[in-house]
This record gives structure tokens, sequence and C-alpha cells, in this order.
């Protein structure tokens, strides 16, 4: 690995004052799950690292007027662990639940995850299926962007590299229930090969308003309208998830195309989806 300075802000002001200072050749450090590999493979060869793992402001969960906040450099554990997550999107929660280790859960960042912009990154879909906007802060000031606009394709972002990731805003509809799948091609340690979260709200028998994002189908995890707007107001019953099952094949075999892994995951999200709503309904009843 090549000789990089190392800097330990406390403070966000001092690391966005490292960042404007290092222009494009400083690179953030949050739990180094991610970048001490790229920095291993030279993927990346910044001349310093800004660790941010010791600035207190940027860890944290809170609830504000029905809005979840997450900072940036919030473990996986930590959010999988949240009341306030496993009780308002526990989505997000069976999905920092089953990345890699205990050792990367307890090391992973969200803001890493969502910075990396993997294809495959399982918190992604979860926030993604709350709306997720990311709050970005430089000395140039503060701006809001959705996660869907944030994300640029597999490893790309619209980030300056003058831009912290402070927090991700999400916005649950109130009394809804959710949940997050991930198939991996082994049960520990696996990246997802396909992934999918869904969120409902119930009036009586009947879905009033459905969420659902898919992971691994696609450059970035995204939000699947189609299969969102047939859920919507009809019953939730074994007729409709079949009906969805179908559709979500379709869905993924137009996206993927004559991509190699397109047969596997096309049959692949049926299970996906099965898992979920037999999640939502298991939850639904408590
Ligand atoms: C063995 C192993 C298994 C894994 N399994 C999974 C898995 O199952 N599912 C999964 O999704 N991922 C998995 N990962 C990938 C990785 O753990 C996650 O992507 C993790 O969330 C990265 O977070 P981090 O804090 O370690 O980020 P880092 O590695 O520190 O940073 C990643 C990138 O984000 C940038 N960055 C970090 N924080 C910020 C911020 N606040 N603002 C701006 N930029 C920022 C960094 O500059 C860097 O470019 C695995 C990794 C390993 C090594």
């Amino acid at each position: 690995m090549q000789k990089v300075d190392y800097f330990r802000p406390e403070t966000i002001e001092e690391a966005l004052e490292l960042l404007a200072a290092g222009r494009e050749e400083y690179k953030i450090l949050a739990g180094g799950t991610d970048l001490v590999l790229h920095l291993r493979e030279r993927k990346v060869s910044p001349k310093a690292l800004v660790d941010i793992t010791h600035i207190s402001a940027l860890r944290g969960i809170r609830e504000e007027q029905g809005k979840i906040i997450i900072k940036a450099a919030t473990t996986f554990t930590e959010v999988a662990t949240s009341s306030i997550v496993l009780e308002k999107i526990p989505a997000l929660a069976d999905a920092c639940k089953v990345v890699g280790s205990p050792q990367i859960r307890n090391q992973g960042t969200i803001g890493g995850n969502i910075v990396n912009a993997s294809p495959a990154a399982d918190s992604v879909p979860a926030l993604v299926l709350f709306d997720g906007v990311a709050k970005l802060k430089s000395k140039r000031g503060t701006r809001e962007i959705l996660l869907t606009e944030l994300l640029k394709g597999a490893g790309k972002t619209a980030i300056e590299p003058d831009e912290l990731l402070e927090e991700v805003i999400l916005t649950p509809y109130p009394g809804s229930v959710s949940g997050f799948y991930k198939l991996g091609r082994r049960n520990a340690l696996a990246i997802s090969r396909i992934s999918g979260a869904v969120e409902l709200v119930f009036a009586g028998s009947k879905i009033e308003k459905a969420r659902v994002a898919l992971g691994s189908v696609a450059p970035n995890p995204f939000r699947a309208a189609e299969l969102e707007q047939f859920l919507s107001g009809r019953e939730f019953n074994e007729e409709t998830k079949e009906e969805l099952i179908v559709l979500a094949k379709k869905l993924v075999a137009d996206k993927l195309g004559s991509r190699a892994s397109a047969p596997y995951k096309r049959e692949a999200i049926a299970g996906v989806m099965r898992e979920i709503l037999n999640l939502i309904e298991q939850r639904r009843g408590r």
C-alpha cells in the first residue's frame, strides 16, 4: 500500500476544512471496509485520508416529525439494533443484519455503503424504499439530494470531492409495515445476488399504499414504480402475491436483458418477494 497522510478531525467543520484544502486528493475514511481494499488494489491513491469515525456528530439515529435521520458514520450493528429502526423501518434493520460478518457490521457504516455505490449495497434498497435523501455538507454550503439521484451507476455518485455525507433522511409512511430480503451466494459473507424491500400501509384487508425497491438488478438499487402501482388498492391475499411475483419476474427480465445472470435472477426474485411478503404478514399480526 502506498504512503498516505492521515487526519483525524473531531468536528464536521474540521473535516470540511481538510476536504476543501485537499481538493481532489484527500479521501474520507469511515469504517474502511471498502476503502482499504481499494487502496491495496491501487484503485484509488489519495494523498491523505480524513478519518471521520471520531466525529461524534456523525453518529446516531433520531426521529423527528415522522422522519428517521441516520448519521453517516453509524455502523450497521448500530442501525440493526436501534429500537427506532426496528419499530418504524424494520426493512432497514433486516438489511443491515445480513451485511458481511459481525466484524464488518461493527466497522462498516451506512454512509460508506451509500458512497461506495455498489449495485449490491445491502442497505441501499431499504434506504431508497423510504424515499431516502442524502444531506451533503461542504465549506460551500449544505444540499439535500434524493439517493436515487445521488447514485449515478456502479461505483459512481454525484458527491463532489469536498463534500461530506452528513446524514440520510428517511420518510416512512405512518403506520407502515416493511421487510427486506437478500439472496446471496452463501449465507455468511455473501455479497447480495438479488435483494428487495417492500413497505405497505394497510386499510383493513387492503393495501392502501406500497413502496418497492430492488437491489442487484441494475447499476444501483431502484424503486419499482410498476410494482408499487400494482399493489396499491389491492387485497393483501395469495392472488395479489402471485400476480406481484409474475410482474416482478418480468421487471427483472426486462432490466437485465441478455445478461448472463438474467435467467437466475428472474427466478430468484420470486423467492425474494415471497420471503418479504411473509415477513410483512408476520409483522402485521403483531
Ligand atoms: C468481507 C466483506 C464483506 C462485505 N459484505 C457486504 C455485504 O454483505 N453487503 C454490503 O452491502 N456490503 C458488504 N461489504 C462492503 C462494505 O462493508 C460496505 O460497503 C460498507 O458499508 C462500507 O462502509 P465503510 O464505513 O467501511 O466505508 P469506507 O470503506 O470507509 O468508505 C467507502 C467509500 O465511501 C466514502 N465515504 C465513507 N463515508 C463517507 C461520508 N460520510 N461522506 C462521503 N464519503 C464517504 C469513502 O471515501 C470511500 O470512497 C463487505 C466488505 C467486506 C470487506
